[in-house]
């Protein structure tokens, strides 16, 4: 372990969905303002190697880092909190660490050894936590395990971090989030669950530090006390987590109640510094506070589970706010979207957004979207397949290529205007084989996009396997669709845009994993200001 970093580990007990993410990413949010470098990890006990096999619905969105790797969605909090990007390392599963263990035993690297949970998995575990402290680059690394305390499938992890706070006492801080129920009935809030759940913790051979108490109410000084007593914390580490209007309220919530404070007392660190939280107060007032309102719809296969859409929707949020103005999103299922009623769910919308996606369902929906956007001259954001279906649309409807299609739809289409990437005809495996994570664009000047980002040379992130087929380019330029942006080194298009329309932009990469409260992304800010237009 290197000497310098300090490990967080934040646990959940007594029910999921408590917010672990958030908390985490607002405790590195505080350390950071206060100087301090800090990266954020999750470990996710399930089985799959990533969550990139994951259908949306089982998981939330997919979120892609830099260096593509396909991660679980908090890593988008940590992103869009910490301004810095995360990596491959910041993300492991139970997956990845037995297929890790399991190639080393093939290899004989165990050198004859039976290979067990203890030690072998554990070690793994281990090795995993500590790449990132052992980069030399962070002061924090906090580990934000995935799961509820309890659970047989997340015991390794729980192993693995008693271990580390064994051999590195004084680096190591154990961060547990709980839930204080309150019963309406009694109007009480009970602790009971909480001191069950540290129970539980206490199994494993693991004294949590601190305790965050996700409540609906105010814990007055009495509850906090008991909670103290029974759970063997100070008084000060009893740390209240009250229902917040947006998690972008948290940090500010978590500097009331001094976690970083206790945090760094608890690892006998200098409390010299204070957080400085400006901008991110600035964003805030702003998002409260907008001066006027767009209503924006986005399209797509599962609007029903909003976590699907996680980082689209929180990029309208810093976009939204740096043009002061509300964006409301309206939430339209592309499977029901058809051409009797698409005028009916799109008339007033300020803007149109037609989401990624993968797979026939509500295809056509998406198109028709496109249509209504292009037509009625609507400002217009195909993301990834919806910049596909914007490319579709325009071939059947403008190009007059009937049956203008997909071929990961339809492989028989006359007209392939969106065709397999030539280095994915080989690919059997789904995992981890799209063109995933940043290449470069190259803007073309006076563009729309160019325009957005005032500047010629960007990266973004991607995740996709089909791309424009560029034998249809010379067809699609010469009715007004252009290609204004494209990758240098093999001529991919990479943005599209429509012309005469007052803002009609599609793009193959995924803008929305690049947004930030502090830095909103530009094609965003600029989609948003052109829907106020
Ligand atoms: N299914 C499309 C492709 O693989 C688009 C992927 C996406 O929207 N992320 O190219």
């Amino acid at each position: 372990m290197s000497k310098s970093t300090k490990y967080i580990f934040v646990t959940g007990g007594v029910a999921s969905s408590l917010g672990k993410g958030i908390i985490s990413a607002s405790l590195a949010k505080l350390l950071q303002a206060r100087g301090y470098s800090v990266t954020i990890q999750k470990l996710d006990p399930y089985l799959n190697i990533d969550p990139g096999t994951l259908n949306p619905y089982e998981h939330g969105e997919c979120y892609v880092t830099e260096d593509g790797a396909e991660t679980d969605l908090d890593l988008g909090h940590y992103e869009r909190f910490l301004n810095t990007p995360t990596s491959q390392a910041n993300n492991v599963t139970t997956g990845r660490i037995y297929q890790s263990v399991i190639t080393k035993e093939r290899k004989g690297e165990y050198l004859g050894k039976t290979v067990q949970v203890i030690p072998h998995i554990t070690n793994e575990i281990k090795d995993h936590i500590q790449i990132l402290g052992n980069t030399g680059e962070y002061d924090f690394v906090i580990t934000e395990i995935g799961g509820t305390v309890g659970d047989i499938e997340s015991l390794p992890f729980i192993e693995a971090i008693r271990q580390l706070k064994w051999e590195n006492h004084e680096e190591v801080l154990f961060i547990h989030l709980t839930l204080i129920p309150y019963l309406a009935a009694s109007e009480e809030l009970k602790t009971k669950p909480t001191q069950h759940s540290v129970k539980t913790l206490l199994e494993y051979g693991v004294q949590p530090d601190i305790l965050v108490c996700r409540t609906e109410h105010h814990l007055n000084k009495e509850i906090r006390t008991k909670i103290a007593r029974f759970c063997n914390v100070e008084l000060e580490a009893v740390i209240e987590s009250i229902d917040a209007e947006t998690i972008y309220d948290v940090p500010l919530l978590m500097q009331e109640e001094r976690l970083d404070e206790v945090v760094l007392k608890h690892l006998k660190m200098p409390l010299n510094s204070t957080a400085d939280l400006k901008k991110w107060k600035e964003f805030l007032y702003h998002h409260k506070n907008p001066v006027q309102e767009v209503e924006i719809g986005l399209v797509g296969k599962y609007v029903e589970l909003k976590d699907s859409y996680k980082s689209i929707a929180e990029a309208f949020i810093h976009a939204g706010a740096a043009n002061q103005c509300k964006v409301k999103l309206k939430w339209i299922s592309s499977e029901d979207l058809t051409v009797e009623n698409v005028e009916k769910e799109l008339r007033g919308l300020q803007g149109v957004l037609v989401a990624p996606g993968f797979g026939t369902r509500g295809i056509e929906g998406k198109i028709e979207a496109v249509k209504y956007a292009r037509e009625n001259k609507i400002p217009f954001l195909g993301i990834c397949l919806g910049m596909q279906c914007a490319v579709i649309e325009y071939a059947r409807n403008v190009l007059g290529m009937e049956g203008a299609h997909t071929v990961e739809i339809k492989p028989s289409t006359p007209y392939p205007v969106i065709d397999i990437m030539q280095e994915q005809k080989s690919v059997t495996d789904m995992g981890g084989t799209m063109r995933l994570g940043a290449y470069p664009c190259e803007l073309k000047e006076g563009s729309n996009v160019y325009k957005a980002y005032g500047k010629k040379e960007i990266s973004e992130r991607h995740r996709h396997r089909y791309e424009f087929n560029n034998s249809y380019l010379e067809d699609f330029e010469k009715a007004g669709m252009k290609a204004t942006g494209v990758n240098p080194e093999n001529n991919l298009v990479e943005v599209v845009e429509v012309e005469n329309h007052p803002w009609f932009v599609g793009v193959q990469f995924h803008p929305e994993y690049k947004s930030t409260v502090v830095n909103p992304h530009p094609l965003f800010l600029a989609f948003v200001k052109a829907t106020i237009q």
